[in-house]
């Protein structure tokens, strides 16, 4: 790394061709206050002794970071359905950071001015949904979930105008990269074949070297990127998250959850769940996100079609035989994600039958999804003991506890295993505005210790026992946004 720097990049995006990107520069924020840095990442990134008034300069856009080629990268996507050119409009790409470990993460500005790809927006972000980005961000990876990463959210001293004036944002996100869904259509369909295959010798190297040596490569990534994204949702269904907005340019290569906009977390046990405004007919509902993920991957796999085979009907046919297996491997994870959930360390028969009707139970009851688990193993931290008061539950409870008790590890296996897979603190949207309001007002308290306890999950701390319950009728009025 040179002395003089802070970042240790090496761009690797931009020795693609030029049409992958658009070189841009950040537009300078007029009076920068850095109001989060995330010390855990900063270590991770082998940047902990950098300066923190250079790091603020850079981060804000007003300095360019020696070594940083910025640009915006081009993409397309499906967006609720219907394809579409888009690009980087509010992100700016400032470089591939290189840790002592030869990790590779890119380093993003989001919000810091428009780029060729912001149509008629303004390229920036307001100050609430940067604070929301980081908080859930954070708390997904602390969940354990792949995803991008926070760093840091600087507050630029500009209003951005969004139904009213509000206080603009900088926030900065770290990836293992930004190829999307949508990088490969735009290659596909605003390049060819020869830049799908470009991209593809691109994402494999960077992200998949294993593959390399496959026989058909194209197939291959197919079946590894599938593989990725059911594992993915698999965890956002465990832990109740509802991204919100799975546009194909939203879905990422290298299986990262990420875009944060519209994203919240599931309540009651409602699989219709939706919260973001635009979502008029449940499309990326809680329960519709296994449908859409392979609707998705679908759409992955067409551009893929002429490098599977010259022969495009045998490509098709290729193609479409791995698109099917989705369901069967999807529902196998499936239960066995609840079956862990439940605490059975392996899956027997009769299990799948136990958690259908406990997720029967919890939706009939309208429960929370969260608290439903954790009253399984803790039901004394719950001051109602009556949290299903129905005969069917008292008959499903003496079930489960045989099961558990006659498994090899008994009761204290199935709890081990509870507590690795059952959140108990999540950001219920309630909680997760009120940290927000306070903190676009100044007061960064309660978005802090939120944070804290956001970080720890799994761990159930009596101290935090006001976290576990939102007033009742929050969520039934809640609505998210995206591009705020
Ligand atoms: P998203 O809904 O966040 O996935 O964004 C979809 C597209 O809209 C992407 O191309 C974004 O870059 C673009 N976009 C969102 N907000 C803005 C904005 N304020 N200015 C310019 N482009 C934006
Ligand atoms: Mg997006
Ligand atoms: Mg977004």
């Amino acid at each position: 790394m040179k002395s003089d720097s802070i970042f240790n990049f090496d761009n690797s995006y931009k020795k693609l061709s030029p049409k992958f990107f658009e070189s841009v520069h950040p537009f300078p924020a007029p009076n920068p206050e850095l109001l989060l840095l995330n010390q855990d990442l900063l270590k991770e990134l082998d940047l902990e002794n950098a300066d923190k008034n250079e790091l603020a300069q850079i981060l804000s856009g007003n300095k360019l970071a020696v070594g940083s080629e910025p640009i915006a990268q081009a993409y397309a996507g499906h967006q609720f359905g219907h394809f579409t050119m888009l690009g980087d409009g509010r992100a700016i790409l400032l470089g591939e950071h290189l840790t002592n470990s030869e990790k590779r993460l890119d380093i993003q500005l989001k919000g810091s001015g428009q780029t060729p790809f912001s149509r008629r927006g303004d390229g920036k972000a307001t100050l609430k949904s940067m604070l929301r980005e980081y908080l859930m961000s954070e708390a997904i990876h602390h969940l354990g979930i792949p995803t991008s990463r926070s760093l840091a959210v600087i507050k630029t001293g500009e209003k951005v105008y969004r139904e009213m004036l509000q206080d603009g944002a900088v926030l900065t996100r770290i990836m293992r990269s930004h190829i999307r869904v949508g990088t490969f259509e735009f290659a596909r369909y605003f390049g060819g074949i020869e830049y799908v295959d470009e991209l593809m010798k691109y994402t494999t190297h960077r992200h998949f070297p294993e593959l390399k040596e496959a026989k058909n490569q194209a197939l291959a990534l197919l079946e590894k990127v599938m593989e990725l994204q059911m594992d993915l949702i698999i965890n956002w269904t465990r832990v109740g998250f509802i991204h919100g907005v799975m546009n194909t340019d939203n879905a990422s290569i290298s299986d990262e959850t990420f875009d944060y906009g519209p994203c919240a977390f599931l309540g009651k046990y409602i699989p219709e769940t939706v919260f973001s405004s635009i979502d008029t007919h449940g499309r990326y509902a809680f329960g519709n996100q296994p449908n859409i993920i392979k609707w998705n991957l679908a759409r992955f796999a067409e551009t893929l079609i002429p490098l599977i085979d010259s022969d495009e009907k045998k490509a098709i046919e290729m193609a479409t035989e791995k698109i099917n297996e989705f369901d069967q491997k999807f529902t196998q994870k499936w239960y066995r994600m609840y079956a862990s959930k439940l605490g059975f360390v392996e899956i027997k028969e009769g299990d799948e039958k136990l958690v259908d009707e406990f997720l029967g139970l919890m939706e009939i009851h309208q429960k929370d999804y969260t608290n439903s688990f954790t009253f399984l193993r803790m039901p004394e931290i719950f001051d109602e003991n009556q949290f299903f008061l129905d005969e069917k539950f008292e008959a499903w409870i003496s079930k489960w506890k045989l099961r558990i008790q006659n498994q090899e590890g008994g009761k204290q296996a199935a709890f081990d295993l509870m507590q690795k897979t059952n959140p108990v603190f999540i950001p219920r949207n309630y909680f997760v505005e009120k940290a927000l309001e306070t903190a676009v007002n100044g007061d960064l308290t309660e978005f802090n210790s939120f944070l804290e306890i956001l970080k720890n999950p799994y761990e159930f701390n009596l101290e935090n026992k006001n976290y576990l319950h939102a007033p009742e009728a929050f969520d039934a009025e809640f609505v998210t946004f995206c591009g705020t």
